[in-house]
């Protein structure tokens, strides 16, 4: 689960990370009072989940309170486009207005989990801020890292080597080795998939801020921390998530043209490799689980079918709790109530397996069956490139 900027700050701040004072806005006229408050010049900054709100026009530095009120007002109700959001862009709810911060460098602190070494990585590079994704694909070796022990953590030593890397001065090497120390025990405290600081302004006086934040939490352990669970914005969350949400199904929307129906993440990941290998892409999945019941599965399908970008279906479940004749009525049952002419195969095995075939075979509708796992793949590749034709 993501968080927004300022809630993230909110975080870092009771981590004794340095941020810079600041107000959450909905309203122009909120803005324009908060930027009164704060005093002057203030940044406005766009509230969405997403990253790259500098380079598009998400982060506006003014000097006058009418200016603060008219920056939030060409930002707030409209979508904001970034490289991270995709074309639609995301609605902008609220603003966060700061403190404008006189930066003199702009350092670059994240932290998640390196799965290769099994271990967190804490990453530091003096070249941070809106090219950091430049850097990290032209010159990594400007990217330092640190490995911590899951065990014991980040250790003193490991926060003040990576800090001294960065060519700072002494009283900024300490402040910043502080921050990484903080960061990490935010990053671990709060079970974090990731952590990041970009920029970390170092400003005139040598002190170390965190301008940008951003905090990714696992949502396996999110119910240990039930006050950062409830932050989670319904706006942020696409309509058919969330309605698959009411239902405790588990849809994820990906970018391509393929809905796929599956049980269990093992098989959606599987499912979608052999998507990938037969030339096709998926548009979503959705995890039905284990124990499903046919509304679920009604529901289920009804929501898969209502993303405009799929072309073809494909439903690969192994029935095991979940019976295959179950799945069949709700699959049937999904679309009995809507027109329905997408190609669908269909790759069943398991518990009343010949039950669910029959159910699918006399429902009239136009499903193909494939008895292997690489045959269904090959034949949903085949209908989509049929659609596209
Ligand atoms: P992002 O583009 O979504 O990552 O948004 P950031 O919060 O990182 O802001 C983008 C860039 O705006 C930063 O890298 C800074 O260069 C600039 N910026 C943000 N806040 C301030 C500020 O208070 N003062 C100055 N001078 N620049 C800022
Ligand atoms: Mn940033």
């Amino acid at each position: 689960m993501k968080i927004h900027e300022f809630q993230a700050k909110e975080v870092f701040s009771s981590f004794g990370i340095p941020v810079p004072p600041g107000k959450v806005a909905a309203t122009p006229a909120e803005a324009r009072d908060a930027a009164r408050a704060l005093g002057l010049p203030v940044v406005v900054k766009a509230q969405i989940y997403a990253g790259g709100r500098g380079k598009a026009g998400g982060v506006r530095l003014v000097e006058s309170a009418e200016e603060a009120e008219s920056a939030a007002a060409a930002m707030l109700d409209r979508p904001l486009v970034t490289h991270q959001t995709g074309p639609e862009g995301r609605i902008v709810k609220r603003v966060l207005v700061e403190n404008a911060s006189d930066i003199e460098q702009e350092v670059y602190l994240g932290i998640t989990i390196d799965r290769a070494r099994r271990a967190p990585v804490v990453m530091a590079s003096p070249a941070g801020g809106v090219e950091i994704e430049e850097i990290a694909r032209k010159t990594p070796e400007r990217i330092f890292k640190e490995w911590a022990s899951p065990q014991i953590g980040l250790r003193p030593f490991q926060a003040h080597r990576l800090a001294d890397r960065l060519g700072l001065n002494a009283k900024t090497t300490r402040a910043v080795a502080a921050v990484i120390t903080n960061l990490y025990r935010a990053f671990a405290e709060t079970d974090c998939t990731l952590a990041e600081i970009n920029p970390l302004a170092i400003v005139s006086d040598g002190a170390a801020l965190a301008i940008d934040a951003k905090l990714n939490l696992d949502d396996n352990a999110l119910f240990r921390h039930p006050d950062l669970a409830s932050l989670r914005d319904p706006n942020e969350i696409s309509d058919l998530e969330l309605e698959a949400g009411k239902y405790n199904l588990n849809y994820i929307k990906l970018d391509g043209n393929v809905g796929c129906l599956v049980n269990g993440a093992g098989l959606a990941m599987a499912t979608m490799d052999l998507i990938g290998l037969a030339g096709a892409s998926p548009a979503n999945f959705l995890d039905v689980g284990g124990g499903a019941n046919e509304e679920m599965i009604e529901h289920g399908f009804d929501i898969l079918l209502s993303d405009s970008d799929v072309e073809a279906v494909f439903i690969n479940i192994f029935g095991g709790i979940l019976r295959c004749d179950i799945l069949a009525r709700g699959i049937v049952a999904a679309t009995r109530h809507r027109d329905f002419d997408l190609p669908v195969v269909i790759r069943l095995e398991g518990t009343n397996v010949e039950e669910g075939r029959r159910i699918l075979a006399e429902s009239g509708l136009g499903f193909r069956s494939a008895s292997t796992l690489s045959e269904a793949a090959a034949l949903v590749a085949q209908a989509v490139s049929k659609e596209a034709a």
